[in-house]
Formats: C-alpha cells, structure tokens, sequence
C-alpha cells in the first residue's frame, strides 16, 4: 500500500520517522511515497508546497505529515491551510485523552474536538483597505456549517460518544455564528439518541479549564477550534513544559483524502536534537491505520503507546524522563507485542 509522507521541518523528520518505524513492527507493510513541503521544499523547489506534493497526495489519498514551520506575519501562506483548503479536508479530529503515568488535576478527561477546517477566519480571506487598516473576512457557508455538524453527529454515532456540544459566539458575531448555529440545530434534529448542548466558546473555556471531564465531542468554527484543541491538549499534559502537545494525535479529513499529523508544530528549539516526543505522530500513525482499514494493528499501537507510558522506560524530557525520540520508540516498539 502506498502512502505519502511528508516529514515536514525541525523536528517532523525525527518524529515521522519513528511513526514509520512503529508501523512497519505492527506488521503493516507500507510504501512510504515521500513527499516535499517546507522550508526544505520552499528552498529547492521555491514553494513550500509544490504543486506535485498536492497532486501525489490525491493521487494516493492518504498522508502522514510532521509539522511544517510557518513565519509568523510574513512570508508564505501556511502550508497546513494550503493543504487543507486545496485537498477539501473540511475536517480536523483532536481527540484528547487522559493518558496514564501523567498526573493531571483532572483524571477522566476523554473528548473529541471536531474542527470546521477550511473557511472562518482561517479562509485567508484578508486585505488592506487603506495603510493602517485591515480586514480579514470570517467565511461561513450554510454547507460547509452543516457538514462539519454532521461530521461530528456521525463519527460520535460510529464511536459510541454520548454527546455533541456546538461551540459558538452567535450574540457577538450574529450573522455568521447565527447561521452556523442554526445550521448545527437543524442536523441535531436528526441525531435525537445523542445529547446535544450548544454553548458560547467563551463559556466552554471556562468550564474546560475547571473540567474538561465534562465534554465528549465539540464541534465548532476553525480558529476556536485551532484555540480550543491547544486548550485541552495542555490540559491532559500535567506538568510537561510543552504541556500535551507531544501526545495528542490529530487528522484532517475530507471525502477523498486524509492527512494525519500531530497537532504539535516544528519545535525549532529541539530540531536535530533527536529528544522530541514521537507520540503524537505516532498516534496520528494509529489513526490512519484505522482509516486505511488495519484497525487492529492501529488500536495495538495505541496499547503499545499506553503500556510505554504506564511503565514510564524511555521517556523523553517533555514526559519527565531522560530519554530520547530513539528510546522511546523501542519502548513503544517492544510493548507491541506486550
Ligand atoms: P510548537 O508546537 O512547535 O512548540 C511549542 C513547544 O512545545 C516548544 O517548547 C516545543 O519544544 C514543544 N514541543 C512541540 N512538540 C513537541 C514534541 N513532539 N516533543 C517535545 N516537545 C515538543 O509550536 P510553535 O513553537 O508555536 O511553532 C513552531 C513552528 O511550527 C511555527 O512555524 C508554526 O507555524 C509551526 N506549526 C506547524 C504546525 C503544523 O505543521 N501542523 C502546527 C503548529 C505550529
């Protein structure tokens, strides 16, 4: 099966390349299609997402990929958006979990954030009226409002989840939040065996940081939802500087294709290290597997992942241990078949 991956900037290399490992000893026989995006890419071939990067992943459907460094204010347009609007990935999946061997204040925590991926204030939809004034359009779309409700309808339907929550800020933002909010009310009306709560994202906040044990899956706009992800990754981190951000998984999907990465960034300060945290990859790796139909070795992964943690050998710094990206990695490998 051929698969494309990109292994993107800083510490993607690192990180990809222990997903890879751990794929290849749960016994899923891949064919890497590697695949150019980032500085690297903006070097040698003058865009950080070449137009061939774009047509290998439709032509395979399916991608795994480190991070990518974006310069903040200036430079190119974000890859991940380019990615994401080119490819239609209207869905961004973070689901976040207490993991064991982490001490949390909060020990329950299990929720899916469920991320409209491609319009909102992300649509990069921006320009300057006169100098010194700018404007940024928030995009929404009836269609694009009520796919990404009934994303998160289906997949808690298909998970077994309880509940949805719309997050919103419809009494500030009235026309746009207003019709996505109607929008969610209306695909709610079809799903009357789920809980359905609505609730302004400032609210969700809040109660998220006094207890996120609450929530199961959210859906929600794709800036609150970028914000919101980071939120209640830091939340399942405990102590960790980074907070969870090394440990939660992610996917973006549209009909016909899917990109997998971690929602951590490049981490240009660890780059070339060989000490950042394969997890998140890693369980990114595990989701794809169950995308791509090999279910059981994705959930054996996640198991691998657990024990490694529980017996806490090999960690790296951001888990509190004195490890590395390749130690851990064993771990993980040799608790495959525990
Ligand atoms: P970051 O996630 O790269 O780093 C934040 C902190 O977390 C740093 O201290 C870092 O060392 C730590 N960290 C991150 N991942 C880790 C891991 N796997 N193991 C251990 N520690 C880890 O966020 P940032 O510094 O804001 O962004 C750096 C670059 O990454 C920026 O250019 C940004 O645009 C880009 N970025 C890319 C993506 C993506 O490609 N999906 C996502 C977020 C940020």
């Amino acid at each position: 099966m051929q698969i494309v991956l990109i292994e993107g900037d800083g510490i993607g290399p690192e990180v990809t390349q222990a997903a890879c490992r751990v794929v290849a000893a749960a016994g899923v026989k891949i064919d890497w299609v590697k695949a150019p995006a980032g500085i690297s890419a903006a070097e040698q071939f003058g865009d950080p997402l070449p137009g061939e990067t774009l047509e290998m992943i439709r032509r395979y459907r399916v991608a795994l990929k480190g991070p990518c460094t974006t310069p903040i204010g200036k430079g190119y347009q974000s890859i991940n958006v380019r990615i994401r609007q080119g490819l239609e990935l209207f869905a961004s999946v973070r689901p976040v979990k207490t993991l064991p061997g982490i001490v949390t204040p909060y020990e329950k925590v299990d929720l899916i954030v469920v991320r409209e991926n491609t319009q909102g204030l992300y649509a990069g939809l921006e320009h300057e009226v006169v100098p010194g004034v700018v404007e940024s359009v928030r995009l929404v779309t009836r269609a694009a409002a009520e796919r990404i409700v009934q994303f998160a309808f289906e997949l808690a339907r298909h998970h077994g989840r309880r509940m949805v929550t719309f997050c919103h800020k419809a009494d500030v933002m009235r026309l746009s939040d207003g019709l996505f909010l109607e929008c969610a009310r209306t695909v709610a009306g079809d799903y009357p065996f789920l809980e359905f709560e609505e609730k302004p994202i400032d609210n969700v906040c809040l109660e998220m940081a006094m207890d996120p044990s609450n929530f199961d899956v959210l859906v929600m706009e794709n800036l609150f939802g970028d914000v919101v992800s980071d939120l209640a990754a830091g939340l399942i981190g405990g102590a960790n500087p980074s907070g969870g951000l090394g440990l939660v998984p992610g996917a973006n999907l549209g009909n016909r294709h899917a990109v997998f990465e971690a929602i951590h960034g490049s981490a240009p300060d660890l780059a070339g290290k060989g000490v950042a945290n394969p997890i998140a990859v890693v369980r990114s790796a595990a989701m794809m597997l169950e995308h791509i139909g090999h279910g059981v070795s994705g959930a054996r992964i996640e198991r691998a992942v657990i024990k490694t943690l529980e017996a806490g050998v090999g960690l790296t710094r951001d888990l509190g241990g004195v490890g590395t990206t390749a130690t851990i990695t064993e771990q993980i490998i040799k608790n495959l078949g525990a």
